[in-house]
Parts: C-alpha cells; structure tokens; sequence
C-alpha cells in the first residue's frame, strides 16, 4: 500500500511538472514568466526539453500547405455550352478561388428538360409558364466536393463554394445572383447573371 502510494504521489507530481512544462512551452517558451522551478537543474533540464522540441518542431512541421487549386473537368466546361459568356467566365474564375472542388452539373434546359425537373418537383418552374434562367443560358448548377473529394450537399459547403463565384463576379465586374441568398426556396447549388443587368 505504501509503494503504490508514493508511486501514485510520484505519477502525480510528475504529470504536474509535466503539464506546466507544456503549458510554460505552448504559451511563452522563451520568457521566464510563470512558477520558477525549484532548482536550476530542474531548469536546464526543462529548457533543454523545450527547445529540443522546438528545434524538432521547426524541422519535421510542414509549412502551411498552400491552397489547393481546382480545375474544371471538360464534363463540366461541356455542361456550359450555350451559357452566357459572362456567367462562363465567373464560373472559370470562381474554380480558381474555391476552397473546396466544384462540378458543373447543369447549365441550359430545355423547356421539356425544365418541365421534368418540374414534375419531379426539383424546380418549382414548369418551364412553359414559368420559365427558369437555365432556358435562356442565365444560369448554372453547380455540385460540391467536399474535403476527400466526395459530393456534398451541406449547405456550408455551398456557402463556401458561393464566396468564390461572389469573389469572381466582383473582379469581373459581372453581377450574379446565388440561389442560397434566396429567402422563400434556398437553392445552394445555383448561380445566375443577375436579372436587374442581364434580363
Ligand atoms: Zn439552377
């Protein structure tokens, strides 16, 4: 009983020297503010320790990796043909801008392809009465890959994705309309020449 007592005493003590250490190493590992050891042995020990590992650190850390880039895969860029010019070079803009891959999965339809998604109650459009932006080349649908390189549909994601065609349009000078800002029907995947500029 009495060995596992003073064994626990030292485990104890010995975890709280050791968290202080981290603690002094995290916030300031030069200075000398913070509880003084109780000898310099102690110090030089615990100095050694930390810069070993700062040392260590500096070596083995990698740097912050740079942004990845994404490209436009032809599927997509195929997707786009007949979409307004303007709206095609936010598109090729934002993939450079992204912080996350993204994929062109629809840009013009036809007003038989707008009626389905219609009938499928995708769209709230019909396509004859009412007509949506991907019938005149207005718009485009978009999907979002998340961080492993699979397809999301979390919203944040898209809002992410929305920065950069935002960030595009703005160095373009193009106005577009994100179909997320939408207040009755959300539509994260969805971007359109704005209506007020390009009727
Ligand atoms: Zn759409």
């Amino acid at each position: 009983m009495k060995a596992q007592l003073i064994a626990t005493t030292l485990i104890v003590g010995g975890g709280a020297v050791l968290l202080w250490a981290i603690q002094r190493a995290k916030n300031d590992p030069v200075s000398t503010v913070g509880p003084e050891p109780t000898s310099s042995n102690t110090q030089s020990f615990l100095s050694s320790l930390f810069f070993q590992d700062n040392n260590a650190m500096k070596e083995t850390t990698p740097q912050a990796t740079p942004a990845k880039r994404f490209y436009l895969s032809s599927r997509s860029k195929n997707r786009m043909s007949g979409v307004h010019t303007d709206l095609v070079r936010v598109v090729e803009r934002a993939i450079q801008l992204t912080q996350f891959d993204f994929g062109i999965t629809s840009g013009v339809r036809t007003a038989e392809e707008q009626n389905a998604l219609f009938k499928k109650k995708a769209s709230q459009l019909d396509g004859y009465s009412k007509k949506s932006r991907h019938q005149t080349g207005h718009a485009i649908d978009f999907v979002v890959y998340d961080e492993n390189g699979k397809v999301t549909w979390g919203f944040s994601y898209y809002t992410q994705v929305s920065l950069a065609f935002k960030q595009a349009a703005l160095e373009l000078g193009i106005a577009i309309k994100w179909g997320g800002d939408w207040v009755s029907f959300k539509d994260g995947p969805h971007v359109e020449l704005d209506r007020t500029v390009y009727p």
